[in-house]
């Protein structure tokens, strides 16, 4: 039995019967359709839940949602939001400050989770980059304006995510 196994050893060797097995899974893969695609022209479908960029969102009346409650600065486990608010004239309270560090957040999304009025959200956009070491935060008229350019896709990804829960 061994030797019989040493001769077949030897005969593939001899054969390069490995090179030839690996030339044919290369074959079969010549006339199977492709699945790269040309990245940045063509790109894969994303999932509703897709956690890219940060936004915050308002309300339809233009009012934004946040109530500062900071729930979402406790639960996070990257300690990369800071929040300061302080209540105003009406009684709400709002923030006065909302900064989310990039570098540290590990786009969990366990602030998204833990906002009780949809506020901080994570878009789809994960294509963004910076040019300076001080562009890594993010404040909030950003994270607003984020939100504004991106309400449509949200809102439109929380109703398609609701038919699943
Ligand atoms: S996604 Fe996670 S790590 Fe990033 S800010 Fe939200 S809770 Fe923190
Ligand atoms: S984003 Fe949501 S969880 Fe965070 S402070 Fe505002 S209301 Fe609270």
């Amino acid at each position: 039995m061994k030797l019989r196994r040493v001769v077949m050893q030897y005969f593939k060797s001899f054969l390069l019967w490995e090179l030839v097995k690996g030339l044919a899974v290369t074959g079969r893969h010549l006339f199977v359709p492709k699945i790269t695609i040309q990245y940045p022209e063509e790109k894969t479908p994303l999932s509703p839940r897709f956690r890219g960029l940060h936004a915050l969102r308002r309300y339809p009346s233009g009012e934004e949602r946040c109530i500062a409650c900071k729930l979402c600065e406790a639960v996070c486990p990257a300690c990369c939001i800071e929040i300061e608010s302080e209540e105003r004239v009406d009684g709400t309270r709002r923030t006065t400050r909302y900064d989310i560090d990039l570098f540290k957040c590990v786009y969990c999304g366990f602030c998204e989770e833990a906002c009780p009025v949809d506020a901080i959200v994570l878009t789809r956009n994960f294509e963004f980059h910076f040019e300076d070491r001080s562009s890594y935060i993010i404040a909030k008229d950003k994270l607003l304006a984020l939100g504004d350019k991106y309400e449509a896709q949200i809102a439109a990804d929380r109703a398609a995510d609701a038919k699943y829960r």
